[in-house]
């Protein structure tokens, strides 16, 4: 019988949860990523600096954490190419977000349960985790945990670049089992940080926001509560927009 090191054992559960996930005709999300990064990696403390002063450490969710698990979920290939057009986000794309968040919340919770049956704790973070709606910042950033375990690099669309793109969500929990760490990338994926080329996402935004040395993340949300207002009648908030994300060289792929 085939022996799988725990790092494998944890990609084949999410593999396997993500495959078999329910969803709306038209959304749905190609294989997932999956890396580790060690709780005691000094680059979750660097965030305070970096992301903000609160941001959590992997201990303040669980004491004895070792590691953060995190993953990628690409979305399919028709999600991103239905929010390319106009400048208001697509209802697919929304509907996509809300499922994904949705499976985020109930994967961890399988995970959880599953790493507490091979006798470790785990502690899992919602999609949003302490979002604060003035500051525009969140307690724990799941794409920095996620950068943290080498799952890709930052674009300057301020979304993280993997091997399959940045048009999908990341999930991240901890634990106290001991993961190997993922290496991070060498290279930067963003073309415009690798070699100035590109910068497609800096054209395709629709409300002034994006600049190539910075975001503005106030007038970003402002386009999101202009789509969150229109999209009446879907389960939960959608302030998204994700038009910086589509239609570009790192949607599906590193470039
Ligand atoms: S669209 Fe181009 S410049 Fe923008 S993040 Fe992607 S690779 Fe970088
Ligand atoms: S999410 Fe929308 S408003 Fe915000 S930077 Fe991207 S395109 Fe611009």
């Amino acid at each position: 019988m085939e022996v799988l090191l725990m790092e494998e054992k944890i990609i084949k559960m999410i593999k396997n949860y993500v495959a078999a996930y329910p969803h709306s005709e038209g959304t749905g999300w190609k294989e997932p990523l999956v890396a580790f990064a060690a709780a005691g990696d000094p680059l979750f403390r660097e965030l305070r600096k970096i992301v903000q002063p609160a941001h959590a450490l992997p201990q303040d969710f669980l004491p004895a954490a070792r590691s953060v698990i995190t993953y990628f979920l690409p979305f399919r290939d028709p999600v991103a190419e239905s929010n390319i057009a106009g400048r208001h986000c697509s209802r697919t794309w929304a509907v996509a977000y809300i499922e994904t968040n949705r499976m985020i919340g109930e994967l961890n919770a399988y995970l959880q349960q599953q790493l507490e049956v091979l006798g470790f704790e785990a502690e899992h973070l919602p999609a949003t985790y302490n979002f604060d709606k003035k500051t525009l910042l969140s307690g724990w950033s799941h794409r920095s945990a996620a950068y943290i375990a080498g799952l890709g690099t930052f674009g300057i669309n301020h979304m993280l670049i993997t091997s399959k793109g940045c048009c999908g969500r990341i999930g991240s929990l901890v634990t106290d089992l001991e993961l190997k760490p993922t290496p991070r990338p060498e290279e930067e994926y963003c073309l415009y940080k690798s070699d100035g080329s590109c910068g497609d996402c800096v054209e395709r935004c629709v409300n002034e926001a994006l600049f190539y040395d910075h975001l503005d993340k106030q007038q970003c949300y402002r386009m999101c509560l202009e789509n969150n207002e229109r999209l009446q009648g879907l389960e939960s908030e959608t302030d998204i927009c994700g038009k910086c994300m589509v239609g570009v060289a790192c949607s599906h792929i590193k470039p």
